[in-house]
C-alpha cells in the first residue's frame, strides 16, 4: 500500500515535470539484527533436516549463512559488546557479567558503540533486550536495556529478569516518556530471561521444578515476542537490533545429553529432552513474526554471540559441573560456552537482504564477531571508525562493486 503511493506520488510528480523529492530517511537502508544467545547448529541443524523451523529455513535459503568466529571463553555481555565496538573486551571495558567487582554496565564502555555511531550520522535507531545495554543511553530512538539489568530481586542483573516496573538502579528504557506507553500496549513484561533454579530448588523435585521453570520461559518469549512486533509496528527505525536469551539459559542445564556425558543425571536429564530443542522450534514463530517486518529491500542479521557445547572433562578436570566463571549460579550445568577456545563454540550468521547472495554457506571460521559493526555501517554509507578491529564482509554480497568502498584501510 505504501508503495503504491510512493509510485503514484512519482509518477503524479513525473507527469508534472518535477523530480519527486526522497527524504534522506527513506533512502537508508531498513536494517534489522536478531541476536539470540548461544544459538547452537548441532541442535538447529537436525530440526531443519526434519523441516520443523519453516521460517529459519526460509531464511538460509534466501541468503548467506554459517559459522561466526567469536571471543576465547565468550559470554553474552562481553560479546555482544565486542560486536557493538568491533573491539575487544580488554579495549571495550566489558570483559565479562562483572568487571572489577561490578556488574558491567553502559558506563563502563570505553570504545563508542554502532547504536551510538549510527544516532550521530541521523540513522533512527531502536534497540531491545541486547545484554549490557543497561543503564540505556540516549540515541536518535529508543533502546530498552536486556541482560544486566538490575531491579526487584534481581539486584546484581546477573541471569535475573526484573520486571519493568521493577528496575532499579538506572533506566532501563529511553526516551523515559516510552515506559508507560510499553506498559499500556505491551505489559510489564519481564527484561531478560529467568533466573535458573538451584540444585537444592531441584532436589527431589526435579520434573515439576523444570517444568515450572520452562513455564516462565515460555513467557518471557512471548512477552519478548509481542514486544519486537509492537516496536516493529509502531517505532519502525531505519536501524533495528533485538535480542533474545532463554534459548543459552536452557541449554546451559537442559541440553540433552548422553549418560557418557559429564554432568549427567537420569533425574534431570532423562526427563523433558526436548526443553532444548523446543527453544528453537519457538524461537522460529518469533522469526515468523519478525519476518512480517521484512520486505524485500530489508537488511536481516541473524546472529548468535557463541554457540554451546556439553562439558568436556578434559576441561572440568574432575569438576562435574561448570567451572566458576561461566553463568548460572549454582544450577546444575551440563553445557557451557566459555571454553577457552572459543572456536570449540563458534557462534551463527546469517544475512538476507536486497543485495545479498543467496543459499550460500559460508565454510569454516571467515565471519568474526568483529565484522558486524563495520558491515552494518557500510550499508550506511559511514566510514568504519579506526577503533574497528573488524572488516566489512563484502564476500557476501552480490555486487561488491556496487556497495560503497570500505572507508578507510585496515
Ligand atoms: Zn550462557
Amino acid at each position: 500500500m505504501i508503495c503504491d503511493k510512493k509510485i503514484l506520488t512519482g509518477v503524479v510528480a513525473l507527469l508534472m515535470g518535477v523530480t519527486p523529492a526522497v527524504s534522506q530517511a527513506e533512502s537508508r537502508p531498513h536494517v534489522i539484527v536478531v541476536g539470540v544467545n548461544g544459538m547452537e547448529w548441532d541442535i538447529i541443524r537436525p530440526l531443519l533436516l526434519k523441516g520443523e523451523l519453516h521460517n529459519f529455513a526460509e531464511v538460509i535459503q534466501r541468503g548467506v549463512y554459517g559459522k561466526m568466529k567469536t571471543l576465547s571463553a565468550p559470554n553474552c555481555p562481553k560479546v555482544y559488546t565486542s560486536i557493538a565496538t568491533s573491539t575487544p573486551p580488554e579495549e571495550n571495558g566489558i570483559t565479562g557479567f562483572v568487571v572489577a567487582g561490578k556488574t558491567a554496565s553502559t558506563d563502563m564502555l570505553k570504545r563508542e558503540p554502532l547504536w551510538s555511531i549510527l544516532s550521530k550520522r541521523g540513522v533512527t535507531v531502536g534497540m531491545a533486550n541486547v545484554p549490557a545495554t543497561f543503564p540505556v543511553m540516549p540515541l536518535n530512538g529508543y533502546m530498552i536495556s536486556g541482560m544486566l539489568t538490575r531491579g526487584k530481586g534481581c539486584e546484581d542483573g546477573i541471569l535475573c529478569s526484573p520486571k519493568l516496573s521493577e528496575v532499579k538502579g538506572g533506566e532501563a528504557v529511553y526516551p523515559p516518556s516510552m515506559v508507560a506507553e510499553l506498559e499500556m500496549n505491551v505489559g510489564d513484561f519481564w527484561i531478560d530471561c529467568s533466573r535458573m533454579p538451584t540444585a537444592e530448588e531441584l532436589k527431589g523435585k526435579e520434573l515439576a521444578a523444570i517444568d515450572h521453570w520452562l513455564q516462565q520461559v515460555s513467557q518471557v518469549r512471548a512477552q519478548q515476542a509481542k514486544l519486537f512486533d509492537y516496536l516493529l509496528s509502531h517505532h519502525r527505525t531505519d536501524f533495528t537490533m533485538l535480542v533474545q536469551s532463554c534459548e543459552d539459559r536452557v541449554g546451559h542445564w537442559l541440553y540433552p545429553i548422553q549418560p557418557y556425558n559429564a554432568g549427567y543425571d537420569s533425574t534431570l536429564h532423562n526427563v523433558r529432552v526436548d526443553a532444548f530443542p523446543d527453544q528453537y522450534r519457538a524461537f522460529d514463530q518469533v522469526l515468523g513474526k519478525i519476518l512480517q517486518h521484512v520486505d524485500r529491500n530489508t537488511y536481516l542479521f541473524i546472529i548468535s554471540d557463541h554457540g554451546i557445547k556439553p562439558l568436556r572433562e578434559f576441561e572440568e578436570g574432575r569438576r562435574l559441573y561448570h567451572s566458576s566463571h561461566d553463568h548460572g549460579g549454582n544450577t546444575p550445568i551440563i553445557a557451557k560456552h566459555d571454553f577457552e577456545d572459543g572456536d570449540d563454540v563458534p557462534g551463527i550468521f546469517i544475512a538476507i537482504g536486497p543485495n545479498i547472495k543467496r543459499d550460500v554457506r559460508l565454510m569454516g571460521l571467515t565471519v568474526s564477531v568483529f565484522d558486524i559493526a563495520p558491515t552494518i555501517l557500510n550499508l550506511y554509507g559511514i566510514p568504519r571508525p579506526t577503533q574497528m578491529k573488524g572488516r566489512v564482509l563484502s564476500e557476501i554480497f552480490e555486487a561488491p562493486s556496487s556497495q560503497p568502498a570500505e572507508s578507510s584501510a585496515r
